[in-house]
């Protein structure tokens, strides 16, 4: 895989200009990078047969492609190649309580990105971007565990797409109403946050005795996400 420098700027497509909400916007590739590096679960909206699907699935990130993966049975993956697709990114991180319900919002960090997934066959990209996945979700994990063999490679999909086409919207702060006529109504206002953190680890009741869990494992417990 040849890497690229990403460049500093989103592209805008007509596609991707943003319009409500546009002050939210951001053309910034250092955003959508930091908005990619915090997850790893999207959602794929995709038209299957006529109809669209949006399925939620993990993702991972090697320079300016995305890669995507799951089983060769996946109707949203086989569609996806011959598909223009849109990938969304979201995290949450309050809920803004304005004085009045009409204000009322989300702080939020989320991505989109359109293009037509390309299926990865070249067996040695294929290992490369499954392990870019991996990584992507739990790092120090392509090391540890057992790697796919022939026959799990063969019976999984891999996808990559290409960040060219993307946008982002970031949303934080207070309410916006405190200085307007809903200020008068003494109505509480601010933010509820909200924070993902991991919990322990749950070791498997069928796990051998003595096995511990792996320094790069352990490291995450109660750690925050994104
Ligand atoms: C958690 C969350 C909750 C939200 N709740 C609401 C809600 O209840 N009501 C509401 O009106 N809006 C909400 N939004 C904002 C919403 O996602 C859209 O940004 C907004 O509604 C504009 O939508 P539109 O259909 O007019 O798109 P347009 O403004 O026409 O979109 C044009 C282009 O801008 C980009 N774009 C638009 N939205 C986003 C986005 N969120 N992230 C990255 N790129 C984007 C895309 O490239 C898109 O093609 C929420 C966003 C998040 C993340």
């Amino acid at each position: 895989m040849t890497e690229q420098t990403p460049s500093l700027v989103l592209p805008e497509t007509e596609r991707t200009r943003h319009r409500r909400l546009s002050e939210q916007g951001s053309s910034s590739r250092a955003d959508l990078d930091a908005v990619l590096k915090a997850g790893f679960l999207c959602h794929l909206g995709v038209v299957v047969d006529g109809t669209p699907m949006v399925v939620p699935t993990v993702y991972g990130v090697e320079g300016d492609t995305l890669y995507f993966h799951g089983s060769v049975a996946s109707r949203s993956l086989v569609a996806s190649p011959q598909a223009t697709v849109c990938l969304t990114v979201t995290h949450v991180d309050g809920l803004v309580l304005s004085r009045s319900v009409f204000e009322h919002g989300v702080n939020y960090r989320s991505a989109m990105v359109y293009g037509v997934p390309r299926a990865v066959t070249d067996p040695d990209e294929k290992l490369a971007g499954l392990r870019s996945l991996t990584e992507h979700i739990t790092p120090g994990q392509w090391d540890y565990a057992r790697r796919p063999n022939r026959k799990e490679l063969a019976a999984t999909v891999l996808l990559a797409l290409s960040l060219d086409e993307a946008s982002v919207k970031l949303r934080s702060g207070p309410p916006e109403d405190g200085d307007g006529p809903d200020a008068e109504l003494g109505v509480w206002a601010g933010v509820l946050p909200l924070n993902a953190t991991w919990g322990a680890l749950e070791p498997d009741p069928l796990l051998a005795e003595g096995i511990a869990a792996p320094a790069h494992l352990t490291a995450r417990e109660h750690q925050r996400l994104g």
